[in-house]
């Protein structure tokens, strides 16, 4: 976008987000301007003609968007380092330098993605830090504000990159084999910013001397706004299983092959998708089925399918019952195929591990919530993975959300008004603030 285009678009992205800001949320050192701001400049790297950002993992546009709040970190008097796998952290020291709380998020989109999604909890951590320093508070503990590299993925395909690198999850063996869309080995992408292979595993970080891990994110969904909420405490990430079916039949004209005796693939793929839908309320509260790709062959109009392809994606923040539901799958599946006659295959194509975030955790978040706007809070369940999952499977984790308007996200009109995100940011600092007080062992 033109530079003309790209500076006004930032402008009018901050007077929209400061029209009807209570500016009585500027209190303790916390400023809702600061944090618009920050925004707005940040909306201007790898700002898309349709307003949306896109910032690739292991680009220039992510490694713009890292320098420039390096030199906020600066300004809010932090220490800066950057590991191997291009993760930023910013310090701030506190009385015991052994331990650290840390707490951030990402700042890579997906392709024409928005402006929230990443730079929001980035910006909320800083804005702590900073809140901290102008206010004379000495964390019991360092604080560390930490940008991780390629949480989306959209890259490789893979995510949660610089977050699995720092918890040394990463099998390097299978990582080198990676290659981006335009063939670029994984290597080569890394020299391509300054950084190594040997580094990049050379990030691994002992993270039993990592206190809590603390992450904001806007919710990407409408239970927030359904409720008129400005912020919600996460109780779990759903991890996803993939099964792939392969429905076959008999291929048939659509005119000469009678109703009586066909076998038709689609019909039997249609009863699965339709009855899918009741199994996980079978199970739990929080779990979640669907079918969004689905793929007929040959898909002519006036042929009987010979083949339907589709895959189901079942999501729980528990794994017993994700297990459940995808036990109750399989068994539909058998029910369907011996009802239609068709031949089924089925394979597991991802099982991602779910991550409970611990009880005490969740209660200090949803307390400095309740102090904060004067409602009960709510608890819901993440259906997207993030950082905070990969965190919270080493170190005691806690994740706030934020209400997202119309619930939508990956999309420039991801929107959260100023307000939300700043209740969500005084939530953030009264959690950080309360885990401050407490010792590792009494947050787990
Ligand atoms: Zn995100």
């Amino acid at each position: 976008m033109a530079v003309q285009a790209t500076a006004s678009f930032s402008k009018l992205f901050l007077s929209r987000l400061m029209h009807q800001y209570p500016a009585t949320l500027d209190r303790e050192g916390v400023s809702g301007k600061r944090v618009a701001s920050r925004l707005a400049q940040l909306s201007k790297i790898g700002l898309t003609e349709q307003q949306g950002s896109h910032r690739m993992s292991f680009s220039d546009e992510e490694r713009a968007a890292k320098e420039l709040v390096k030199v906020w970190m600066k300004e809010a008097g932090l220490s800066i380092y950057e590991d191997g796998a291009g993760n930023v952290f910013g310090t701030l020291q506190g009385k015991d330098q052994e331990q650290s709380i840390l707490s951030g998020s990402h700042l890579d989109s997906v392709p024409n993605g928005g402006h929230f999604d990443g730079p929001l909890g980035v910006l909320a951590a800083l804005e702590v830090a900073q809140a901290w320093q102008e206010t004379d508070y000495v964390p019991e503990t360092n604080f560390e504000v930490v940008v991780f590299t390629d949480e989306e993925g959209a890259r490789f395909n893979g995510g949660l990159t610089g977050s699995r690198a720092m918890a040394g999850e990463i099998d390097m063996a299978n990582q080198v084999k990676l290659k981006d869309f335009n063939g670029k080995s994984f290597e080569k992408v890394l020299e391509d910013h300054q950084l190594t292979l040997k580094g990049f595993s050379g990030s691994k970080r002992s993270l039993n001397k990592v206190k809590a891990y603390v992450e904001v994110h806007i919710e990407q969904g409408k239970q927030l706004e359904e409720r008129n909420l400005s912020t919600g405490v996460v109780t779990g990430i759903a991890g996803p299983s993939w099964l792939t079916i392969t429905f076959k039949g008999d291929a048939g004209h659509a005119g000469n092959t009678p109703m009586p005796g066909r076998i038709d693939p689609l019909v039997a793929a249609g009863e699965f998708v339709l009855r899918l839908k009741d199994l996980p309320e079978q199970v739990s509260p929080s779990g979640v089925a669907t079918v969004g790709k689905l793929e007929v062959t040959p898909n002519g109009v006036n042929v009987i399918p010979g083949e339907v392809k589709l895959t189901a994606d079942i999501r729980d923040i528990d794994e017993q019952w994700k297990n459940q539901i995808v036990a109750k799958a399989r068994a539909l599946i058998q029910e369907v195929e011996e009802k239609h006659g068709v031949a089924v295959d089925v394979q597991e194509t991802l099982n991602v591990t779910p991550v409970k975030l611990p009880e005490t955790m969740q209660q200090i978040a949803a307390e400095a919530t309740e102090q904060v706007t004067g409602k009960k809070a709510y608890h819901l369940p993440s259906g997207a993975g993030h950082d905070a999952m990969v965190m919270g499977r080493y170190v005691p984790t806690a994740m706030l959300f934020t209400n997202s308007k119309d619930g939508i996200s990956h999309n420039p009109k991801e929107w959260s008004t100023l307000e939300h995100c700043v209740e969500t940011i005084h939530a953030l600092k009264k959690t950080l603030e309360a885990i401050d007080q407490k010792d590792r062992s009494e947050l787990l």
